[in-house]
């Protein structure tokens, strides 16, 4: 594919291939939940998600309301969870049929005064049970005063009851990771008493689907896994990124021993450097932390470090030993040149590095 400027490029049949890999992790029973919030991990989420439920998704999340009224309005029809719903939006998500995850009184309150004089019935929630992450969710000793408050309301339905692992990735966390799988299953335990078994119980992330086959429950939450990568090598040697970030040379000079790049002059040539300037920049999602030399992009197959400042709408490299040209491609991440290779100290994990990449930067679909 040819390009003129700064593209993301979505390759949905390499999310076609992670998908089948999480498939063939689990059961054939396991649901899965696709996880798309965040424009779908800085995709495309009405694009994602379309793709998700030919591929048999039963469930889409969002992190906020405002993400699944976009996918209601593309025409998705199957469940989808919000995560972290605030109570202003709470008839949004009756009006869109959004199933909120309730995770403390004051929303499962409101809930149920918003609902008591309205003609809804059995609107489906799912219960975010904290076992141990400490961010949101119901601590177990409220489960008791929890089912008074659905038990009394005819116009809530228990539809699912999860929980979400700290650190399912994490090798030296597991005897805490199985903690939580032990007080999931006990809050599970309660609630099954109390309802039967018509809810869905859900704990693993994609990390937890790779390590913790012994906590599949009814179904798994796909987030990252989906997009190419996971939390450890391992997981990361078996998906292939989905986000190939492109950009081209907009420039070349060559600069003489002792001439500096950008700003604060922070880059000064040792010899003669070439240098080339590519147009995208901190505003795309370069961070400025990449600048001066802690990331590699790669021109025509060879890396080529990052140097001086990153600024707002322009990157700089040191493409002196490599053959290019203005208008060659540059690869900033992608499949072939995977965003760990990109953040090559490791600054950051590969989530915040796709999610950043600005809405400014054209999409393309790659079907
Ligand atoms: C984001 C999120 C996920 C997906 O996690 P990954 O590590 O990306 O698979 C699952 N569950 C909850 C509650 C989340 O917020």
């Amino acid at each position: 594919m040819t390009i003129k400027e700064t593209q993301l490029i979505i390759d949905l049949k390499a999310l076609e291939t992670n998908f089948k890999t999480i498939k063939n992790q689990i059961k054939s029973t396991t649901k899965i939940m696709g996880v798309v919030k965040a424009f779908a991990y800085g995709t495309d989420s009405v694009v994602v998600a379309h793709k998700l439920v030919d591929l048999g998704v039963s469930y889409l999340a969002v992190a906020y309301t405002e993400e699944g009224v976009r996918l209601r309005n593309s025409g998705i029809q199957i469940p989808i969870l919000v995560f972290y719903p605030q109570l202003e939006e709470l008839s949004s998500l009756v009006e869109y049929h959004l199933m909120p995850s309730v995770y403390s009184f004051n929303f499962l309150i409101g809930l149920n005064s918003l609902l008591k004089d309205s003609t809804v019935i059995d609107f489906p929630i799912h219960l975010k049970i904290n076992t141990g992450l400490n961010r949101l969710g119901f601590d177990l000793d409220e489960l008791d005063e929890i089912y008074e408050e659905i038990a009394n309301s005819q116009h809530i339905k228990l539809a699912g009851v999860f929980s979400h692992l700290a650190a399912s990735g994490t090798a030296s966390q597991v005897d805490f990771t199985k903690q939580q799988i032990a007080k999931y299953k006990q809050a599970q335990a309660f609630f099954i008493e109390k309802f039967g078994q018509g809810f869905l119980s859900h704990l693993c992330n994609s990390s937890g689907i790779f390590n913790y086959p012994e906590a599949e429950f009814d179904m798994v939450r796909a987030g990252i896994a989906l997009y190419g990568y996971g939390n450890n090598a391992a997981e990361n040697e078996q998906l292939i990124p989905i986000s190939n970030l492109k950009t081209v040379i907009a420039q070349l000079r060559t600069i003489q021993k002792g001439e500096s790049v950008g700003y604060e002059r922070m880059f000064i040539a040792e010899k003669e450097t070439v240098i080339a300037s590519l147009p995208l920049g901190y505003i795309d999602g370069i961070a400025r932390q990449f600048g001066n030399g802690k990331a590699d992009v790669l021109v025509n197959g060879k890396k080529a470090p990052i140097v001086g400042h990153v600024c707002m709408d322009i990157v700089m490299i040191d493409v002196t030993d490599i053959n290019c040209q203005e208008g060659d491609h540059v690869i900033i991440f992608g499949r072939e040149h995977s965003v760990l290779e990109f953040d090559k100290y490791q600054q950051t994990i590969p989530y915040e590095i796709i999610t950043r990449i600005s809405q400014r930067v054209t999409r393309v679909i790659e079907q």
